[in-house]
C-alpha cells in the first residue's frame, strides 16, 4: 500500500538511515498516518536528496558510517530552505551524549532506538505543526515590518526606514571616503490636482510618481552595483507628496544633477487617466555628503531648503544646496547636452596624422584624430569630449561616424588620383565589448566599394585585458577581413607581452611617454628597445608615437624601429591639407 500516490499535498519526510530494514519500519509507520516517504541510505546522498525535494521533516539516523547523522544535520542546515527544516534525531537509548550533539548540531528534536512506531508517528506530527506555527510567525514578522517601514501607498521605503537606511549608508560613505547624494522632491501643485480631481485621482498620481522615479533611479549608475532588495530601502516617501531618494557612491557631485534632471525629465511625460492627460512636475533639491553636511538630519534639512529654493526658481527643476555646485553642475549638463547635440549632429571633423616609414621618410598612411569646433569654446580636445561620448553611452553612433568618414574620405582621394593610403581609426574599449564591429564595417566598406586593407583599427590595451574569447573571436574576423589590428599607447596600461601573442596584433605603437625621454632616460631607451625586439620577434611592427625631435628620430632609426608619428613630421591636418603632403611625395625625414 503506498500512500504517496493518493496525497500528493501530504507532508513529505526525508527517511535517513543506513540500516534497511530500520527505513522500511519507519517508512510503513509514517506512511499509515498518510504521508509521503523519500529515503537515503547514507548522510551524502541524503544531502543531495534534500537539496532536490526540499522535504517537510526530515528523519535522521545517527550513526551512519562515513558522514554521521551530527554532521548530515549540520550541512542540511547550510543548505537553502535546510535552516529551519524540522529535523528529528534517532539516537541509541540512554545516550545522553548523543543527544547532547544531536541539539548542538542542529537537531530539533531526538527520538531513541528502539523505536517506539506510536510515538514516533506524534513526533514527526508535533514537530511539523510546530515548524507551521514557526512560519506563521516569521510571515506575521514581516507584515509587521512592512507596515512599519513600508509606505503602503507606493510600497517605497517610509521615513523611519530611510533615515535608517540613510546613516548606515553615510557611515559607509564616510569609511569609503566616497560621496553620497540626497534628493528632495516635492511635487509641483499637488495640493491642486488632489483638491480638484479627488483623492483617488491623486493615490493613483502618486504611485505611478514612485514608479516612474524608482525605475530611473534603478537604472542609474549608482544603482548598478546595488541589490534589488536594498535598493528599495534607497527611495521613499516621506509623507504627502513627498520624496526622498538617496544616490550612494557618487563619482562627482554633478552626477546627482544629472539623476534629478532626469527625474524632472521622465516626470514631464503626461500621465494617462482614462484618456485624460495629466501633467505634473517636481522641485527637487540636493544635497551631498560630506560637503553639505555629515549627519542624516543636516543632510535632509539641507536638501529640503534647496528644494525650496527650486520651488523659488520658478518649480520643475533642482537646485544644489550650495550654489557653487549649482553652477558646475549646469556647466556640466550644458556640456553633456552640447556632446549629444555634436554626436547627432555629427559636428566633429576627422583630422590625419601622417605615419612614417623611417627608412625613406615616405607616407605609409594617416591615424584619423578627431576634432570638434564648439561655438563658445573654440577647439575642444579629445581628451575632453571621448569620455563624455563614452559616458553618455553615444560611443557607438560616434564610432559609427569616424568609419563612415574615413571612408568617404579614402573615395574622395581616390578621387583626387592620390595613391591610396591606409587610415588608422582609434576604437574606444566601451565601443569594442558592446557591438559587432567586423559586421559594420564590413557593411560600411561595400557600401563605398572600399577594400579593407586600407583600414587600421587601433585598440588599446584594455580590450586585449578582457581576454576573453569574444574578444579573440572579433578580432580573428578583423583580421580575416585583412584589415590590420594595431595596439595603441603600447606600454602604459597592463603592457602585458602575453596579450600579444595570444591575439592576432600587426603593429604595435609605442607611447609618446616613453619616446619624449628616450634621449635622457637610459631606463626609456632600454624598454623602448625590448619593445621593438620583442615585437620583431613576433612578426609584428612598431610604430613610435610623438617623435619630436631629429634626434629621437635617429635613435628610433638605429633600434630599428618601422614607423614613426610625431611633431617632427607634421601634427594631425585637416582632410584639405592632407593630399599636398602625399602629392610633394618627399621625404619627411
Ligand atoms: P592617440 O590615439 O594616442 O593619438 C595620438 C595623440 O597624440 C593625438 O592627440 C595626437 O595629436 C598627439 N600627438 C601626435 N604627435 C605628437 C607629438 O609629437 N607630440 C605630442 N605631444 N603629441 C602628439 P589627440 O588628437 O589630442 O588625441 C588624443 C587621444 O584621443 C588619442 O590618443 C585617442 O586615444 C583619442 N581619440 C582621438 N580621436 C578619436 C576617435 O575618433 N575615437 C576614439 N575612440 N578616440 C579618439
Ligand atoms: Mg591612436
Ligand atoms: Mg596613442
Amino acid at each position: 500500500m503506498n500512500m504517496t500516490d493518493k496525497n500528493p499535498n501530504a507532508p513529505l519526510i526525508l527517511i535517513v538511515d543506513d540500516d534497511l530494514p530500520s527505513r522500511l519500519l519507519m517508512r510503513a509507520s509514517l506512511e499509515k498516518i498518510g504521508f509521503r516517504i523519500a529515503e537515503a541510505e547514507n548522510g551524502l546522498i541524503a544531502l543531495k536528496e534534500f537539496e532536490n525535494i526540499v522535504p517537510d521533516a526530515v528523519l535522521l539516523d545517527v550513526m551512519m558510517p562515513k558522514l554521521d547523522g551530527f554532521d548530515t544535520c549540520r550541512a542540511i542546515r547550510k543548505l537553502k530552505g535546510g535552516e529551519n527544516a524540522p529535523i528529528l534525531m534517532v539516537t541509541g537509548l540512554d545516550d545522553i551524549e548523543a543527544i547532547h550533539k544531536a541539539f548542538d548540531s542542529g537537531a530539533t528534536d531526538f527520538i531513541t532506538k528502539p523505536i517506539n512506531w506510536a510515538v514516533l508517528n506524534y513526533r514527526v506530527k508535533y514537530m511539523l505543526r510546530a515548524s507551521e506555527a514557526f512560519y506563521d510567525v516569521i510571515d506575521k514578522q514581516k507584515q509587521i515590518r512592512e507596515l512599519a517601514f513600508f509606505d503602503h501607498l507606493t510600497g517605497l521605503a517610509n521615513r523611519t526606514l530611510f533615515k535608517d537606511t540613510l546613516e548606515i549608508a553615510i557611515a559607509e560613505a564616510a569609511k569609503e571616503e566616497s560621496m553620497l547624494g540626497i534628493l528632495f522632491m516635492d511635487l509641483d501643485r499637488f495640493k491642486t490636482i488632489n483638491d480638484t480631481l479627488g483623492h483617488h485621482i491623486g493615490d493613483y498620481l502618486l504611485k505611478h510618481v514612485a514608479d516612474r522615479v524608482s525605475s530611473c533611479i534603478r537604472d542609474s549608475d549608482a544603482f548598478s552595483r546595488l541589490n534589488k532588495r536594498k535598493a528599495k530601502h534607497y527611495i521613499s516617501r516621506l509623507g504627502g507628496d513627498e520624496f526622498t531618494v538617496m544616490l550612494p557612491r557618487l563619482k562627482n557631485a554633478e552626477f546627482a544633477g544629472r539623476v534629478a534632471q532626469r527625474i524632472n525629465q521622465i516626470l514631464a511625460e503626461p500621465f494617462n487617466l482614462d484618456g485624460t492627460e495629466i501633467f505634473i512636475s517636481a522641485s527637487i533639491g540636493i544635497s551631498v555628503f560630506p560637503l553639505d553636511g555629515t549627519e542624516v538630519e543636516e543632510l535632509m534639512k539641507h536638501a529640503d531648503l534647496a528644494m525650496y529654493h527650486a520651488k523659488e526658481s520658478g518649480k520643475n527643476n533642482f537646485q544644489f544646496y550650495k550654489k557653487t555646485l549649482n553652477i558646475k553642475a549646469r556647466q556640466r549638463l550644458d556640456f553633456e547636452n552640447d556632446v549629444r547635440k555634436a554626436v547627432q549632429g555629427e559636428e566633429f571633423e576627422l583630422y590625419y596624422q601622417p605615419q612614417v616609414n623611417l627608412k625613406d621618410g615616405s607616407i605609409i598612411g594617416a591615424e584619423a584624430l578627431t576634432r570638434w569646433q564648439h561655438q563658445q569654446r573654440g577647439t575642444i580636445p579629445p581628451s575632453e569630449f571621448i569620455p563624455a561620448i563614452e559616458e553618455l553611452g553615444l560611443i557607438i553612433p560616434f564610432t559609427d561616424w569616424v568609419i563612415r568618414t574615413s571612408c568617404k574620405q579614402q573615395l574622395d582621394w581616390k578621387e583626387l588620383k592620390l595613391p591610396p593610403k591606409r587610415i588608422a581609426i582609434n576604437i574606444s574599449s566601451k565601443h569594442f565589448v558592446q557591438q559587432n564591429i567586423p559586421e559594420k564595417i564590413t557593411r560600411t566598406l561595400a557600401e563605398f566599394n572600399l577594400s579593407p586593407d586600407f583600414l587600421e583599427l587601433e585598440l588599446t590595451e584594455s580590450v586585449l585585458a578582457q581576454q576573453n574569447d569574444e574578444t579573440l573571436d572579433i578580432l580573428r574576423q578583423i583580421k580575416e577581413m585583412n584589415m590590420s589590428i594595431s595596439i595603441d599607447d603600447f606600454g602604459t596600461g597592463y603592457s602585458s607581452m602575453v596579450y600579444l601573442k595570444t591575439f592576432p596584433i600587426d603593429i604595435v605603437k609605442i607611447d609618446r611617454f616613453f619616446i619624449k625621454d628616450i634621449l635622457t632616460s637610459s631606463q626609456d631607451a632600454s624598454i623602448v628597445k625590448a619593445i621593438i625586439a620583442m615585437a620583431h620577434s613576433m612578426e609584428m611592427q612598431v610604430i613610435a608615437e610623438g617623435i619630436e625631435e631629429r634626434e629621437q628620430l635617429v635613435l628610433l632609426q638605429e633600434m630599428g624601429c618601422d614607423y614613426g608619428q610625431g611633431f617632427l613630421f607634421s601634427p594631425a591636418v585637416s582632410s584639405q591639407d592632407f593630399p599636398s603632403m602625399i602629392e610633394r611625395n618627399i621625404s619627411l625625414i
